[in-house]
């Protein structure tokens, strides 16, 4: 492990430091508005090479901030970042070209294009939950489109921070691209200066301070949120395979996803079942409970004030009636909580409220699926919905009358790992999009082109001779 690895640095980064990286990367900006693909993608290769290389220290850093196994590691932390710099690195060229626009009768006689051009200097906070994936997935996008950035990631995963400034200085000079360290006083001193573009992944409640903060220079954002993503199970889906990919869904990270499925509704018919199929699904991929926190693929919650937080909500659950057919182990010494699954939760329960962001699943029974799509329709609109079931109706009523960031049906969290979709929420779960060709547009300005050649467009000039009238009529 580098030097820069062992000393963890954990205190607020000074004003006066993100102000010289800031002035410094604004004159950078101006150089790489002309940079090449060919320019971007060498350094796109340089960074991806480099997260391969250096693939021991990325399992230690995640180990060390939240004991994350190294097989989860290279699912939602190493692929998705290799994918993203290999999805942009095959097409960035074509990304780049300029999109030709036919004339429409007005416009005849020009010639029309939109180009992407770079946003400029553009700031990056990310959360703690994928700290490195969720830190490099939008960097690679910002690289792509030829921007400097300066990136803020969560203080709560500090060897991950490190390893990334560590990293990141290995492939670019500080004026392109700065990892700079600190909590919310450093996040706010970036929030005050006038970045070309904000993109930012965290909670509603942040997020709204970043706009905020990003309304004072008209600056534009992309909002990655969260927020609690329903899961509905009709009575025709296989529930074996429903049970197994919920688990994952759920257990994965212990819960700590932003598109983890929060609470399910299960048709009352098959709730008791699901509830069983879960309990073998639980065995089948962490082992025998009593088992369950000496297996290494089983992640701990990031720190103590989690820890209690979320058995805060089990708590709150439980005295308000629910039963726990599934779960009852916890640990604070090493965050350890074991898979828990809620059932008779009262509406009032806290665990219905707020995102759970840990290794709970509350079951709602339900017999008519207009009713839940009601409940989910009178909630803010989740980052994701996901559906089980094998009657297609079931699928066409439920994605119709619903509105989520994304959705799958019949799985749960694989939408991410699909390059040529956008990721986002809406509304409440987020603004804008992320991933491969919406990444890139995401830290690009889309910007209009026409050229003059032989258009009718004299006709429109005074003295007027009521030319309009007769487009108007046409
Ligand atoms: P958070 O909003 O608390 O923090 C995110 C970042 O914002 C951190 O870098 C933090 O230092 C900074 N920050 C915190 N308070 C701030 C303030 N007052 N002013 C300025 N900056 C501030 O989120 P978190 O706890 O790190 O992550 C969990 C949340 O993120 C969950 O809600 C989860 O759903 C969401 N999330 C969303 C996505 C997505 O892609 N949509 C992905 C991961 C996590």
């Amino acid at each position: 492990m580098s030097s820069a690895l062992k000393d963890i640095v954990t205190a607020e980064a000074d004003s006066q430091e993100t102000q010289r990286l800031f002035d410094a990367q604004r004159k950078r900006a101006l150089v790489l508005r002309t940079s090449s693909a060919d320019e971007r993608i060498a350094k796109l290769k340089r960074l991806r090479d480099l997260v391969h290389e250096r693939t021991r220290d990325i399992y230690a850093a995640c180990h060390a901030d939240f004991s994350k196994p190294a097989p989860e590691v290279d699912i939602t932390e190493i692929l998705p970042i290799v994918m993203e710099a290999n999805h942009a690195i095959r097409h960035l060229k074509n990304w780049m070209k300029p999109d030709r626009k036919r004339p429409t009768l007005l416009m005849f006689g020009t010639s029309a294009e939109v180009r992407h051009e770079p946003r400029g200097v553009c700031l990056i906070i990310s959360p703690w939950n994928y700290p490195l994936n969720l830190s490099l997935g939008p960097l690679i996008s910002a690289i792509a489109a030829g921007n400097t950035v300066i990136l803020k990631p969560s203080e709560m995963t500090p060897h991950c921070s490190a390893f990334m400034a560590d990293l990141l200085a290995d492939v670019f000079e500080e004026d392109e691209v700065a990892v700079v360290q600190g909590a919310v006083e450093t996040s706010q001193h970036l929030l005050s200066l006038a970045f070309d573009h904000i993109f930012f992944t965290g909670s509603p409640a942040v997020g709204k301070i970043v706009m905020k903060a990003a309304a004072e220079h008209l600056t534009s954002v992309t909002l990655e949120l969260g927020g609690k993503s329903p899961t509905i199970i009709d009575k025709s889906a296989d529930l074996k395979t429903a049970a197994q990919n919920l688990v994952w869904g759920k257990f994965a990270n212990n819960g700590q996803t932003c598109i983890a499925p929060d609470y399910m509704y299960v048709h009352a018919d098959i709730a008791d079942a699901f509830v069983e199929a879960t309990r073998k699904a639980l065995e089948k991929l962490y082992g025998k409970r009593d088992k369950m926190a000496a297996n290494g693929d089983y992640c701990r919650i990031v720190n103590n004030k989690h820890h209690a937080r979320v058995q805060g909500l089990i708590d709150d659950a439980t005295e308000r009636g629910a039963h726990m057919p599934i779960g009852g182990g916890a640990n604070s010494d090493d965050n350890y909580l074991a898979p828990t699954v809620l059932t008779d939760v009262d509406a009032e329960s806290r665990i219905l409220d707020e995102e759970i962001f840990g290794p709970v699943m509350p079951i709602l029974p339900f017999t008519d699926v207009n009713h839940v799509i009601a409940a989910i329709n009178a909630k803010p609109k989740p980052l994701a919905l996901y559906v089980f079931a094998r009657d297609n109706e079931f699928i066409k009523q439920v994605l119709a009358n619903t509105s989520a960031g994304g959705s799958c049906v019949n799985h749960s969290m694989v939408q991410f790992l699909h390059a040529n979709l956008p990721f986002g929420g809406v509304n409440n779960s987020g603004i804008g999009n992320s991933h491969g060709h919406y990444g890139f547009k995401a830290f690009s300005h889309e910007r209009a082109i026409v050229r003059e050649r032989f258009s009718l467009a004299f006709l429109f000039l005074p003295p007027y001779k009521g030319f309009t009238k007769w487009f108007i009529r046409f």
